[in-house]
């Protein structure tokens, strides 16, 4: 049963206390060429070591990913190098990808530390993950200004104000009544 749904890993192993999951887990396929000098598999395993990544709560509980990372050597170059998990995990802060945008939800209505106590990452790191959403935010949503702003009235139940973009045909805003404070 795979209760993760992380396709590029598969569960090695498996513990829960009162208020944890820890999972182990390996990446399911190997690398398919050298990073360095991009020759197809020559490559052979050369040491690997266990890296903690939390991810997404289960079942109310914190979950922990011990997860089995492996570093190649190419018999090409002779360089070695850690297997990507870029696909899944953000290595800056030791998550799945899926926890960050999970707590960029969750940070716009809850407090950072609530958030923490659940998924089991620090309050500053929660807060940094809020900060870096909010910026992103800040760049990518576009406020309209139109060229030529309509202000009209209209008819529904009591007389409205409408706000429309006139050129593009588009309605900015409906107001509650026609009152100019408004
Ligand atoms: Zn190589």
């Amino acid at each position: 049963m795979d209760i993760l749904n992380l396709p590029h890993f598969s569960i090695l192993g498996f513990s829960e206390n009162e208020h944890d999951f820890q999972i182990q887990v390996g990446t399911i396929s190997p690398p398919s060429h050298c990073p360095h000098c991009g020759s197809l598999p020559n490559l052979y395993k050369h040491s690997n070591r266990e890296q903690l990544v939390m991810d997404l709560p289960i079942h109310g509980k914190r979950v922990g990913l011990l997860l089995n990372r492996r570093r190649y050597k190419c018999r090409e170059c002779g360089q070695t190098f850690w297997e990507r998990i870029d696909h899944t995990v953000d290595d800056k802060r030791s998550c799945t990808r899926r926890l960050i945008e999970y707590i960029e939800k969750q940070s716009l209505k809850r407090t950072f530390a609530g958030i923490s106590e659940d998924v089991g990452m620090d309050e500053k790191t929660i807060r940094n993950i809020f900060r870096d959403y909010i910026n992103c935010l800040e760049r990518t949503v576009q406020f309209e200004t139109p060229n030529w702003l309509g202000i009209d009235e209209i008819q529904i139940i009591k007389p409205r104000c409408v706000v429309t973009n006139i050129e593009e045909r588009t309605l900015i805003n409906l107001l509650p009544n026609r009152n100019k404070e408004l």
